[in-house]
């Protein structure tokens, strides 16, 4: 009996619906195996087909347990099978059985394998035809047996084990102990994992009993006992596992690394192989390839060209806000003329402008406060937003931060500062003259 995939270095698909259908599958198996385990201890378990050709696609077997639980979902057991069930978290194939979908495989081990069906049951006894979904289990054999050639790279070349290996959505992750992980280290396993498919190696399967196993060079040890299924990379790599493996490395067709990153003293590797490795090529193609043509240039000048745009774009900030500066020096000038000294001799500058950020209002305010006896009450309706600064110069009454907070709270937002110079705002646009005004009371009666 081989051995199922090796628990700690399986793949696992984090699709939420394919979440919630394994557990919906999973209370469907406690359902039907509690009883039926006490009721037909010789159940014969499930031959898996796969084991011996993971390329077998069609074939006929006999039910030998069915059942109808859940709205519309059956359950069969067959004598042999060449589906891959979901187990250790590996994604099942899916197919049909007689025409009808099979959704998912549960492995119940010594009760055989669950195929799930949409649609009636076929009776115990029946011969049915299964078919699997062929492009689903090539995209398995591929990440899967990519993993394994990418493991091994990172041992040949740093001794760098792999601890853990997800199926996600779109491309794989494996945790590797890579000590120093940089983009031209893993680039160099990539590489030595791209030769490895391109000399299409040959990859064959052997069961050895542990004894034997005990004395192979085994790039990981199983934690199961007695005999195991072994995967030899021809050449490379030799590592017991219970997967869906390609004939020839060739199959695999190309890895790539999209990104990587150091999580809790492991390099997780984000790669993606054959099949995903093209999607993700024409992904990152296409967003290259948009971002070049805002520029009208190349694909491969949209890094250098947006670096540059980005640095043009700081450049011209800093020329703006210095011209802002000298704008506000005029601008307050102009604002004075119309403020009229109060009782006390202040003057009280209040205005709402539009499209002015909180910078370009604080130059304003700055601008003013050099002025004696002068307060700022500023505020800005700024995409969407209310902004407000107030100032006042050192000989000028009023706490600007306490005025602010109640500022704020009238626009529905937040803000604070000190007693001479305060900055805030809100999502409240509506509400902006009223909360100018109500710190321009507070001053006034005071
Ligand atoms: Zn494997």
């Amino acid at each position: 009996m081989a051995s199922p995939l090796d628990l700690r270095e399986v793949p696992r698909f984090e699709i939420s619906c394919l979440a919630c259908m394994y557990l919906l599958v999973r209370l469907l198996t406690q359902q039907i195996q509690g009883p039926k385990k006490a009721q037909r201890p010789n159940m014969p378990a499930t031959e898996r087909l796969y084991y011996t050709d993971s390329h077998l696609i069609e074939f006929e077997a006999r039910v030998i347990d069915r059942t109808d639980r859940v709205s519309g979902w059956t359950a069969v057991t067959l004598d042999r099978t060449a589906f891959y069930p979901t187990g250790g978290g590996q994604p099942s194939d899916t197919g049909t059985l007689d025409g009808k979908r099979v959704l998912e495989c549960i492995d119940g081990e010594e009760t055989g394998i669950l195929h799930v069906i949409q649609g009636r049951a076929p009776e115990v006894g029946t011969i049915v035809k299964g078919r699997i979904d062929w492009a689903r289990r090539l995209d398995h054999i591929q990440q899967h047996t990519g993993q394994h050639i990418l493991s091994q790279a990172f041992v040949t070349l740093f001794n760098a084990p792999t601890r853990s290996f997800r199926v996600l959505h779109d491309f794989c992750e494996i945790d590797v102990e890579l000590t120093n992980p940089t983009n031209e280290a893993i680039e160099r396993a990539v590489e030595l994992a791209n030769n490895v498919i391109w000399e299409d190696r040959e990859i064959t399967i052997r069961n050895v009993t542990g004894e034997e196993a005990g004395r192979l060079p085994l790039r990981k040890d199983s934690s199961r006992d007695g005999e195991l299924r072994l995967i030899e990379i021809e050449g490379f790599d030799l590592t017991p596992c219970g997967g869906t493996h390609a004939y020839r490395t060739g199959e695999v067709g190309m890895i790539a690394v999209r990104t990587w990153e150091r999580a809790k003293g492991l390099a997780r590797i984000e790669f993606a192989a054959g099949i995903r490795a093209l999607g993700d090529y024409r992904r990152a193609n296409k967003t290259a390839r948009a971002v070049a043509s805002l520029f009208s240039a190349g694909r491969d000048d949209a890094a250098k060209l947006t670096a540059r745009m980005l640095e043009e774009n700081k450049d011209l900030n800093r020329r703006l806000r210095t011209l802002e500066e000298i704008a506000a020096r005029v601008e307050a000038q102009e604002l004075l003329v119309t403020a009229l000294p109060n009782p006390t001799g202040d003057r009280v500058v209040m205005h709402v402008f539009d499209n002015r950020d909180g910078e370009a209002l604080k130059h304003l305010a700055q601008a003013l406060i050099v002025y004696p006896n002068t307060i700022a009450l500023l505020g800005s309706r700024d995409r969407g937003a209310a902004r407000i600064v107030f100032a006042r110069s050192a000989d000028a009454p009023g706490d600007m931060n306490a005025l602010m907070r109640q500022a704020c709270a009238i626009v529905d937002g937040r803000g604070g500062g000190k007693a001479d110079l305060a900055q805030g705002g809100g999502k409240n646009v509506e509400k902006l003259e009223d909360a100018l005004a109500a710190a321009k009371k507070r001053i006034d009666d005071a």
